[in-house]
């Protein structure tokens, strides 16, 4: 009993190992096949949208997080709006699998920030460099021989942006800021000029309407003599001293008693006292020109009466408003006492 069971025993497990050693040997055909033709790989998919296959998972992530936390540059940051995700898989030995092509769309994907400086004036940006040395720089070369009137405002503030190229070289920022503070340096200068123009235009108003009334009056053909030898005390204009009112006239000084020629041939018509001119003389030329001679010590002429050039009509003297012996001519061209000195002297 005991042989027959064994024996049995024995052919069974003979069986046994040889169903065994049959599925082993067909195991590792069908794997060397599989391994012959098809390989362990991840796919790597964004969104659903395959970008490749790689074999080391470890490694790409490794790399992908080494390029969005990358600062080189002037990169300031990157952002990656999905990340990739990975499926074991057997594939075809011939299926390209390389870390090349994941990376590459990884960086399409990818959005990388810049940070650059730009200077600005007065807050509003006119350039961006890449560095703050080169935007300190700049300013500093723009300050120099600057006009210390001229404030530009000048300042530095980080900016960010996605593209390069609104960057500008340290040479082009340069220019770009050397050309502004021209046109605010011009501003200024022009602004400056305009002022001293209303100035002076206020200044000239000030002198009443003798000064910008412009002659009116025809003068040509009209050679205006000198009525008096003397020095000119007081020119036309001329305000100060006990004057209250703009000088409407030329003052000669020489002494009491000199004669006084017409400054042309004429009609007198004025001759007597007439308030601060003291003693006066109106002597009319035609053509709306008309001569006046004040402070006199004695009139020669009267009303009416023609003098040539040569004629002595009056003599020097202090009568009116007057501090001592001199002349006070006036010429007027339509009633507007205009500067004798333009004519005379
Ligand atoms: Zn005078």
């Amino acid at each position: 009993m005991n042989f027959i069971l064994i024996n049995w025993v024995k052919y069974y497990t003979k069986e046994a190992m040889k169903t065994l050693k049959l599925i082993t040997i067909g195991s590792a055909i069908v794997i060397t096949v599989v391994c012959i033709k098809y390989r362990p790989v991840y796919k790597v998919t964004i969104s659903g949208e395959t970008i490749g296959y790689i074999e080391n998972r470890e490694l790409i992530e490794k790399k992908i997080e080494k390029y969005i936390d990358s600062t080189e540059g002037n990169i300031a940051f990157r952002e990656i709006a999905v990340l990739p995700e990975y499926e074991f898989k057997l594939v075809n030995r011939d299926k390209n699998v390389n870390n090349q092509d994941v990376m590459l769309a990884i960086e399409n994907l990818t959005t990388t920030t810049y940070k650059f400086y730009a200077v600005t004036s007065d807050g509003e940006q006119k350039a961006v460099v890449s560095s703050k040395e080169e935007a300190e720089s700049i300013i500093n070369e723009i300050k120099t021989d600057l006009n210390k009137d001229v404030d530009l405002k000048l300042g530095i503030v980080e900016v960010f942006k996605e593209n390069k190229s609104e960057v500008s070289n340290k040479e082009t920022a340069t220019n770009i800021l050397k050309e502004f503070k021209v046109a605010k340096v011009t501003e200024y200068e022009n602004k400056k000029a305009e002022e001293a123009k209303k100035k002076a235009a206020a200044r000239a108003k000030s002198f009443a309407s003798v000064a910008t009334s412009a002659p009116t009056g025809n003068l040509n053909g009209l050679a205006l003599a000198i009525p008096v030898n003397g020095t000119v005390s007081s020119r036309f204009g001329s305000r100060g001293g006990s004057r209250s009112s703009i000088h409407t006239g030329l003052d000669i000084c020489t002494s009491s008693g000199t004669g006084i020629r017409p400054v042309a041939a004429g009609t007198v018509v004025y001759s007597g006292y007439k308030g601060s001119y003291g003693n006066l003389l109106i002597i009319d030329h035609g053509n709306g020109v008309q001569s006046y001679y004040a402070h006199c010590s004695a009139l020669y002429v009267a009303a009416g009466q023609q003098v040539g050039a040569g004629t002595t009509i009056a003599a020097v003297g202090s009568t009116g408003n007057s501090t001592g012996p001199h002349l006070h001519l006036e010429i007027r061209i339509n009633g507007n006492p205009v500067n004798p000195q333009n004519y005379i002297y």
